[in-house]
């Protein structure tokens, strides 16, 4: 029997709870599906708990910290992102913090592939004439018509885990690639591609031979029909290469009038205002969210304008939201498990109790010796 860690969990995750109670940990779980107050967090972390399970929804910052001064050891939250998580004031406390990258990774970009197919072929529209009794023959192109996918460029910003498992998906669909990476470009993961795509024209897969550069940030989106969005949320202060606002009025004034822009890294990458404005000007075709500045996506949000509607898809913040990803108690599938494990870990000092050898712990620099 282990110590009897005492575990919060800000939300329920599932059978990874039972899974850490089989352990003989204590852990309360806060009964609502809605996010419990901040002040009764920093109460719970001041009650002398050992773990805090978070979600992207709680801010953890130096008031939670100073509150587990000397009996909180690990936060662990489920989800990759974790710009809810003040880095700088956990490294200032000395407090691990872990998260679930790799397990939400194909589910979160086979998402965005199909947020992407659906803005382009009207989907949503399209079944909303059928349900409304609006369908009233077969026409060439009345009432309308979509944009195909296939064979069209895409560029992908940001080529990390998520980045890198979408472009796996576009290749499929003989599209071409356009990377936009600041921090490290890929290009053994490039040519792997090329060699892809190359061998699939050689043996008559594909008519035409489809391509994947590097390139700059405003060639990306000049270049595209399509735009994906794949990185983490940095303000000004984290980051040389911020990504708040990253698209502005400015950069979206860059894309093609036909293109349509997919987002589901995190909302405050997109300047809402200027996206709605863009979307109602028709600087761009389309765009298709799930994560937004303000979640959940306030009634008075501009891009609920109904004149956007038919270009507009909103999706609640879903992209890793499917059963396996979200729920497996097993590490290596999904989010609950690698959260229980990153817990686990810290509390009862797996490799060796070396904080910057545990696979899920995101603030290793804290720790290094
Ligand atoms: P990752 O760290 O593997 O990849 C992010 C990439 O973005 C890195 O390669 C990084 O160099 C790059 N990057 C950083 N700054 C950039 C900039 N200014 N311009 C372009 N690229 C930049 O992370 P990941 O696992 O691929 O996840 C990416 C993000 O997706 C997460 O941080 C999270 O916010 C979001 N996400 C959302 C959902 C959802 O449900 N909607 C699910 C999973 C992840």
């Amino acid at each position: 029997m282990n110590k009897k860690f005492r575990v919060f969990a800000t939300c329920d995750i599932g059978d990874a709870i039972d899974l850490l109670r089989k352990r003989g940990y204590e852990v309360e779980v806060f009964p609502e599906p809605k996010t419990p107050p901040k002040s009764l967090i920093v109460e719970k972390v001041k009650s002398g708990i050992d773990g805090l399970i978070t979600t992207l929804r709680d801010p953890i910052d130096a008031e939670v910290f100073e509150a587990g001064k000397g009996s909180l050891k690990v936060v662990a939250q489920i989800a990759v992102g974790f710009d809810n998580i003040n880095r700088a004031d956990a490294n200032r406390y000395k407090v691990p913090f872990t998260h679930t990258a790799d397990v939400l990774t194909e589910a979160t970009a086979e998402f965005a592939f199909f947020m992407m197919g659906s803005l382009a072929r009207r989907l949503w529209t399209a079944e909303h004439l059928t349900r409304e009794l609006q369908w009233g023959y077969w026409h060439p192109y009345l009432p309308f018509l979509g944009d195909e996918v296939t064979g069209k460029t895409v560029a992908v910003i940001g080529t990390g885990r998520i980045g890198l498992a979408f472009i796996k998906k576009c290749v499929g669909f003989d599209m071409n690639v356009l990377c936009y990476d600041p921090a490290y470009e890929n290009q053994a993961f490039v040519k792997t591609i090329q060699e892809i795509n190359d061998l699939r024209h050689a043996r008559g897969l594909t008519k035409e031979q489809a391509w994947i550069k590097y390139v700059p940030f405003e060639e990306a989106l000049r270049g595209a029909d399509f735009v994906s969005v794949h990185v983490p949320l940095l303000r000004k202060e984290e980051s040389a290469t911020p990504t708040y606002h990253l698209f502005n009025e400015t950069t979206l004034r860059l894309m093609k009038p036909t293109a349509f822009l997919v987002n589901t890294s995190r909302g405050p990458v997109i300047d809402e205002s200027a996206l709605a404005k863009a979307l109602r000007e028709n600087w761009i075709a389309g765009a298709a969210l799930d994560v937004y500045e303000k979640e959940p996506l306030p009634v008075e949000s501009p891009l609920r304008d109904p004149a956007i509607a038919d270009r507009c898809r909103l999706m609640p913040h879903f992209a890793s939201a499917a059963r396996i990803t979200r729920l497996s108690t097993d590490p290596n599938k999904g989010m609950a498990g690698r959260c229980a494990q990153g817990l686990i870990d810290v509390l009862e000092g797996s490799y060796g109790g070396d904080i910057t050898k545990m696979p899920y712990v995101v603030n290793k620099e804290a720790f290094a010796r």
